[in-house]
Parts: C-alpha cells; sequence; structure tokens
C-alpha cells in the first residue's frame, strides 16, 4: 500500500487527493492542515464577510465526499520535512512517514513591516478565523482604513461598509489595480465605492500607526493627517509559503521550484497551488499564479505524477471571474498595463490575492475598447489572435472569449475592423464566434462561478 502524504487542506491539496483515489483505491492518504477549518474557498471569504453567503455556503464538498473517498483531514501543522528520510514531522511530535509527498500550503498575506502592524484591530483576509475576527471587530468598530491594491483590498473595504464602519481606503497611487484595469475601469470601480459611502485616498501611505494600549487607535498619514478608526486592513500582496521546502533543502526561488510535472528537486515531493512556481514554454522562469482554479489544476497535474502518471502541466489561460464594487468582471490572459508604469508602482511589486503574474505581462498587441457606460469590453489584439481580454458587467461574451483566446482562433480576417477607432467589439467578436466551424462551450478548466452566483 503506498502512503501519500498531503501537506494543506486547500483547494490545491485536496485536488491532488482526490486525483490520487481515483487511481488507487488502495492507498493511504493523509491530509495534514493547520487550519481548523479544513477545506472550503477562500475566494467566498468576501462574500461571507459581506453577509452574502453563509458559513456553510463556502464548503465545496459535503460530508459524505470525504468518505466516499476514504479521505480524512488531520488537524496537524507539519514543522519539518526530511526527504532523506521520507518523513514529514508534525508539531505535536508525531511522524508521518510517505512514498509520495505533496507541499500545497498555499501562500499568506504580507503584513507591513512597521511598528503596530500586530495590533489587535490590524487585519489581513486570508481564511475563516480572519473573517471571523474581521465580523467580531466591525461589532463596535466606527471607522476603519483599508491599504491595499488588488482584489482582496476590494473585498475588505467592501465588506466592512456592508458592515456598517465608515471605511476609508489608502491607495498608493493615484487609481485603483492600475496593474490590471485601465484608468475607464479603475474610475468605473472608484466611483461605485465612493457611492456606498467609501472615503478613498489617492497617492497617500500609513506613515505612523496608532495605539491606545494593545489596540489600534488610529493610522498618521505621510502628510500628516491623522484618521481614528478601531480595523486596519492589509492586502498589500502575498508571499507563497516556502518555508517548510527551502528548511528540507529543495530548490525555492519566489515559490517551491518545480519541474512541468509539478515535481520539486526531491524526485518524491510535489508542490501545487498558491506555493509552487511553475514553469512552461512561455515561462521558462516560472510563474506564480495565486489563483483558484490554476490551484484546482495543479492539484490534479500533482496527483497523476505522483501516481506514476507522467502528466505535463498545460497551463490554460489565467482567468478570473470576480465581482468588482458589484459589477462582475472576467479577466483573461494578459491585460497588463504599460510595461514603465507597472515598474514604477510599488504597490504592484507584489502579487495580490486573486491575481496572476500573467496579467502584468504586457503583449505585443493593439488595445481595442469599447467605449461609455459600465458595461466594458477591452481586447489585446495581436497579430494573428486575441491575446488578452477583459469583460466588465454584461457578461454574455466571456465564454465565446475564453474560448477564441485559450484557442487561439485566428482573427486576421477580423483585425483591420478590430483594430479600428470605435469598432463595434462586441458585434464583431460574437461574429468570429458565430464564424468558427465547431464551438466549444466548455474551457478546460473549472471557472469560479459560485462567486457570481
Ligand atoms: C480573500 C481571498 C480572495 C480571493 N479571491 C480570489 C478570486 O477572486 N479568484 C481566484 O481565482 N482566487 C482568489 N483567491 C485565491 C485563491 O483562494 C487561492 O489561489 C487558492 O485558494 C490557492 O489554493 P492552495 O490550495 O494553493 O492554497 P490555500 O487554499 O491557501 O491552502 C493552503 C492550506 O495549507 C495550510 N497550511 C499552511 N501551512 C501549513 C503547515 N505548515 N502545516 C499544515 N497546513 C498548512 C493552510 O492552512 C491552508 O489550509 C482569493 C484568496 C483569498 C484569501
Amino acid at each position: 500500500m503506498r502512503k501519500y502524504v498531503i501537506i494543506g487542506s486547500g483547494a490545491a491539496g485536496l485536488a491532488a487527493a482526490e486525483t490520487i483515489r481515483g487511481h488507487d483505491n488502495n492507498a493511504s492518504i493523509q491530509i495534514f492542515t493547520n487550519d481548523p477549518y479544513g477545506y472550503y474557498s477562500r475566494p467566498g471569504l468576501a462574500y461571507y464577510l459581506c453577509g452574502e453567503l453563509p458559513e456553510e455556503g463556502l464548503y465545496p464538498q459535503p460530508d459524505n465526499w470525504y468518505r466516499n473517498l476514504n479521505l480524512s483531514i488531520l488537524k496537524e501543522q507539519a514543522v519539518r520535512i526530511n526527504p532523506a528520510e521520507h518523513t514529514l514531522h508534525l508539531a505535536g511530535g508525531r511522524v508521518a512517514p510517505y512514498d509520495r509527498l505533496l507541499i500545497s500550503v498555499g501562500a499568506t498575506a504580507t503584513r507591513p513591516e512597521m511598528p503596530g502592524a500586530d495590533l489587535e484591530g490590524a487585519v489581513k483576509l486570508d481564511n475563516m478565523d480572519d473573517a471571523k475576527q474581521i465580523l467580531k471587530l466591525a461589532r463596535r468598530a466606527k471607522a476603519a482604513v483599508v491599504v491595499g491594491g488588488g482584489i482582496t483590498a476590494l473585498e475588505l473595504v467592501e465588506g466592512l461598509a456592508a458592515l456598517g464602519v465608515r471605511t476609508h481606503y489608502f491607495l498608493r497611487g493615484d487609481r485603483y489595480w492600475s496593474s490590471v484595469l485601465d484608468e475607464t475601469e479603475s474610475i468605473i470601480v472608484e466611483e461605485r465605492m465612493k457611492e456606498d459611502g467609501v472615503v478613498i485616498h489617492y497617492n497617500t501611505r500609513v506613515s505612523e500607526i496608532l495605539k491606545n494600549g494593545n489596540k489600534l487607535a488610529g493610522v498618521k498619514m505621510a502628510n500628516g493627517e491623522v484618521i481614528e478608526c478601531q480595523i486596519l486592513g492589509f492586502a498589500i500582496g502575498i508571499r507563497p509559503r516556502k518555508e517548510l521546502a527551502q528548511a528540507a533543502g529543495l530548490s525555492v526561488g519566489r515559490g517551491v521550484l518545480v519541474n512541468e510535472r509539478l515535481q520539486t528537486s526531491h524526485p518524491d515531493i510535489f508542490a501545487a497551488g498558491d506555493v509552487a512556481q511553475v514553469i512552461d514554454s512561455e515561462h521558462p522562469d516560472g510563474l506564480l499564479e495565486s489563483l483558484w482554479s490554476p490551484a484546482i489544476l495543479h492539484g490534479q497535474v500533482a496527483g497523476q505524477n505522483m501516481v506514476g502518471r507522467t502528466t505535463p502541466l498545460c497551463r490554460p489561460m489565467a482567468v478570473n471571474v470576480t465581482r468588482l464594487a458589484g459589477l462582475i468582471t472576467t479577466i483573461i490572459g494578459q491585460v497588463g498595463e504599460n510595461e514603465e508604469k507597472v515598474k514604477s508602482d510599488r504597490d504592484l511589486n507584489s502579487i495580490m490575492r486573486g491575481d496572476s503574474e500573467e496579467w502584468r505581462e504586457v503583449p505585443n498587441a493593439v488595445v481595442a475598447e469599447t467605449q461609455g457606460g459600465i458595461n466594458r469590453l477591452r481586447l489585446y489584439i495581436g497579430e494573428r489572435s486575441i491575446a488578452g481580454a477583459l469583460i466588465m458587467g454584461d457578461q454574455s461574451l466571456s465564454r465565446p472569449l475564453q474560448n477564441l483566446i485559450e484557442r487561439g482562433i485566428d482573427i486576421r480576417r477580423y483585425r483591420p475592423q478590430l483594430i479600428q477607432q470605435n469598432a463595434p467589439l462586441a458585434a464583431l467578436v460574437e461574429e468570429i464566434w458565430r464564424a468558427l466551424p465547431v464551438r466549444r462551450n466548455q474551457v478546460n478548466f473549472e471557472n469560479y462561478a459560485t462567486k457570481i452566483a
């Protein structure tokens, strides 16, 4: 009987466990986690915070799913891997031997390195405990400050505002999420936040965290202005939890380095999900994906390889369906902003939650966009195919575009029309889609659909 040990009860770990079980009914599969809540949807935490989703709605699998697969999640923290002896050491002193090990410990939100960042009231949104802590604090808080530039920052802002807390949002630059959104899109999102009573402070940073005993009392801004607040939310980036792997002597870069089979520098140890720095032909130096669907795909591919079925990772385009200030937004492939701007904006040095490094890449392409209104369509049009798209508001073209982009459909016939100023982009995309001899409605990766339910 083969022994498989998985560290981490997230999307990647559970997808690997399910895959392994699909190939080996008799194997011993142990999943160790330090999260008391086991496996739940992290993207769903934002909806839980706003009160739109009850806690039960965060669990993707019913209890009998675990029973049917003979899987159990053991609530023990992994503290050391001994690759030579093939053992995993747990916090309570237990030692778990393995034939194959998967490291799927995810990434953690970074805290700013400044005095007071660990005070009661200074929060991040990484896991269920964080969400519960925010809900508890919000019951008595009058005001909150949120710092950061990506999806999680906005989720914190929206959650706190929905909980009735007067919310100030600090942006380091002059607009929201400038690595991914263009100026018009940023403005649409900012205006909607303001309509919800959020006060946005541009080109602003926290220069000092003020305290009263061990509690947060407020923040001082770089211009000397003080805002009294009882909650300070950070969403300034994430860092793969690579320490276990590093201490075990495995090769690490920004994350745990893996080959195309998700195997680390030790042949019996694999890594998947937010912790893994994956490679493919377009990214030979590796890429951090940091998204839910890729974490599941990594887990499945790692699982296949762990049972001995050689399976390379074939990454589909990075896709995220998310909600920005109430507007459903789908981001596909490469939609990055001007390279110089990205480099010069320090907010963008670290990857945000629900973000992918792929979006920071600037394709050699022409940008075409629709004008006016909150329904927006922006396309990155390459010489031969569409390289990326951002669809905000009306989502009827989301699936066709995922398909056209992922399959690299030849658009040369339509290109002159597409790149014309004020081109009827939506109608043209629909025309390209309808002209395809075979239209595939299914893309080969799971969409995070429950977020927009
Ligand atoms: C608030 C929020 C919003 C998000 N929004 C989106 C979104 O809109 N779209 C999207 O695609 N993605 C989003 N994401 C990101 C997405 O959730 C992650 O990419 C995905 O969960 C990664 O899965 P994973 O299995 O790699 O890691 P995780 O889900 O982080 O799981 C890792 C597990 O390992 C455990 N662990 C860590 N260290 C140890 C240890 N030493 N011993 C034992 N266990 C350990 C952790 O407790 C955790 O259970 C969001 C994430 C958050 C937190």
